[in-house]
């Protein structure tokens, strides 16, 4: 099965992802993962790519395609895969569409998960991560015990270079004009799409999205 996973930055896409994959045993595709790993380990593709996320902007489709192409072609066509932060645009979408049609495989289902502006700013200026174990917390809503590190392997919390209030607006603007039209284009039969209120608890959010994939 495979599932995309829609909504704008800060409504909770890679936390919910990540809690589907464990219980679903699917595998978790983040493009935004993918992309920060390769910044991290200076390859070619990150250097290509961080001028564009420092601004909040997106990455040229043809560098995230491939990525994903590849990525895509290496899994086993037996496991399930969450897409989270892919498809972004319509050109990704169709991409992804023809990508799937050739392994004989198709997208599933569309989760999109929704937020009001002002909470997802909120979410997204007080996120921190773990750079060693990827957990998540937020200060305002889930802050870890000891400020500045992580409850669970001890290492020191990052701020993501991209949540900061002055890019946070370009993302918000970027995902109406540019991600928000793919739920007409899956709706009109693309795929079956699911629509989950973001703004409930974790556990509230991850129960509707995993009943919607059941
Ligand atoms: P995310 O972690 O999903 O919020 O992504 C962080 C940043 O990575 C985005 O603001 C974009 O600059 C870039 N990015 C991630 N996924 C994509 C994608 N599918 N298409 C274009 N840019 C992407």
């Amino acid at each position: 099965m495979i599932v995309i996973l829609l909504g704008p930055p800060g409504v909770g896409k890679g936390t919910q992802a990540k809690l589907l994959c464990d219980k679903l045993g699917f595998r978790h595709v983040a493009t935004g993962d993918l992309l920060r790993a390769a910044k991290r380990e200076g390859t070619e593709l990150g250097r290509r790519a961080q001028a564009f996320m420092d601004r909040g902007e997106l990455v040229p489709d043809d560098v995230i395609i491939a990525m994903v192409e590849e990525l895509l072609g290496a899994l086993d066509p037996e496991v399930g895969v969450v897409l989270d932060g892919f498809p972004r645009t319509v050109p990704q979408a169709e991409a992804l569409a023809e990508a799937l049609a050739r392994m004989d495989r198709k997208v599933d289902r569309v989760l999109v998960l929704t937020a009001p502006d002002e909470v997802l700013v909120k979410r997204i200026t007080g996120r921190r991560s773990c750079p060693a174990c990827g957990s998540v917390y937020n200060v305002h809503f889930s802050p870890p015990r000891q400020d500045g590190e992580c409850d669970r392997c001890g290492a020191g919390l990052s701020h993501r270079a991209d949540d900061t209030p002055e890019t946070v607006q370009n993302r918000l603007d970027v995902y109406r004009e540019q991600t928000e039209p793919l739920v007409a284009f899956y709706s009109s039969g693309e795929a079956p799409v699911i629509s989950v209120d973001g703004d409930q608890s974790v556990d509230g959010v991850q129960a509707e999205l995993a009943s919607a994939v059941a």
